[in-house]
């Protein structure tokens, strides 16, 4: 088995380690250019170097379509891979599969989760998603979320783990931008039983007059992914923001960070948030320490390739 290939369903049928270490796998649709087998697996290689129980575990990449979720569980568990990572758009389907059989109460209220360790029973379910992006601001901005004021562009996947997070963190305000009110209130409803602290929502053409200064602005949509995407919200008609954090890694300087750097603000993209639920995850199937920095800097090297 080569940890730099990817796999399919009929790889699984077949596959076979014969008494040989631990397996771990991340399961997505489409998943060849993951970072994960890439920083897992360094990560791995300097666990092993001063614990020889890690010598022969290896992470793995597999291309699962979504109707295929349901084998590709029943076939992992019973190949006894210790941990599998989901990404899109697995994350919000296995939250509903018999075979995830407890998740974690932190990641109820996101209704997705991203990391699956294995249990006797099934598969147990945790979101590492929030934790990553607190971590990840921690690490590039020093700005925790207990306190902050935060705008937070963005109604999907992602930013419904990132406002979880923040209300579970004890931000001080949480307002949420996005384009399509629909999926705002979606999202908005969902927090609402959950939040504390003032929560509100608006469209990006039609800012609150009273939009708190010194907010952390994070972008949680795909606005950046691709050169030509519109800004995801105009600075110059927001109340200056303390720091501006972007989900986004690929590329490294989205719109939104040029903009946020030529206005002097600390900016930071989301290869840290990367980083740090890879982390969890490992420390979720591992029960011990993981080498954060190892991860980092794999995962931006592969990048860069
Ligand atoms: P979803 O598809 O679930 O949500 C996409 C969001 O982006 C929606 O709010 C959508 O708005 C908005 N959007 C899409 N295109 C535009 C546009 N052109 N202008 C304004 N808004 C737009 O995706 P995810 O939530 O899973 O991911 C969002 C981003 O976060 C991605 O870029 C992803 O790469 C990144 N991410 C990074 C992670 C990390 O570890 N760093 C982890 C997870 C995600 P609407 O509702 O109007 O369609």
């Amino acid at each position: 088995m080569d940890a730099t290939a990817t796999y399919t369903l009929s790889d699984l049928e077949t596959w076979s380690r014969p008494g040989v270490g631990v397996s771990l796998a991340v399961l997505g649709h489409p998943i060849r250019h993951s970072l994960s087998p890439a920083m897992h697996n360094a990560a791995l290689a300097t666990l092993a170097a001063t614990e020889p129980t890690y010598t022969d575990w290896r992470y793995f990449r597999f291309e699962v379509h979504p109707e295929d979720l349901p084998r590709a569980l029943d076939l992992l568990h019973a190949k006894r891979f210790r941990g599998l990572n989901l990404t899109v758009p697995h994350k919000v389907l296995a939250v509903s599969s018999p075979r995830v059989v407890a998740i974690d109460p932190a990641a109820r209220p996101i209704g997705a989760i991203n990391t699956l360790r294995w249990h006797p029973d099934g598969w147990e379910g945790f979101n590492t998603d929030g934790y990553g992006l607190a971590e990840g601001l921690r690490q590039d901005l020093s700005k925790p979320l207990l306190g902050a004021h935060v705008i937070l562009l963005g109604a999907g996947g992602a930013a419904r783990s990132a406002a979880v997070e923040c209300l579970q963190q004890g931000c001080a305000s949480l307002s949420i931008a996005n384009r399509t009110s629909a999926n705002l209130d979606a999202l908005l409803a969902l927090l609402a039983p959950l939040s504390t602290v003032p929560l509100r929502g608006f469209t990006p053409d039609a800012l609150p007059p009273d939009l708190p200064p010194g907010a952390l602005l994070i972008n949680a949509t795909s606005a950046g992914l691709k050169a030509t995407d519109p800004l995801p919200i105009s600075l110059k008609h927001l109340p200056p923001p303390r720091a501006v954090y972007d989900m986004i890694y690929n590329p490294p300087e989205t719109p939104l960070l040029a903009a946020a750097r030529s206005l002097g603000l600390p900016a930071a993209n989301g290869l840290s948030m990367l980083v740090h639920q890879g982390a969890r995850a490992l420390a979720i199937w591992t029960g011990g320490p993981v080498p954060v920095d190892v991860m980092h800097t794999t995962a931006k090297n592969a990048l860069t390739r």
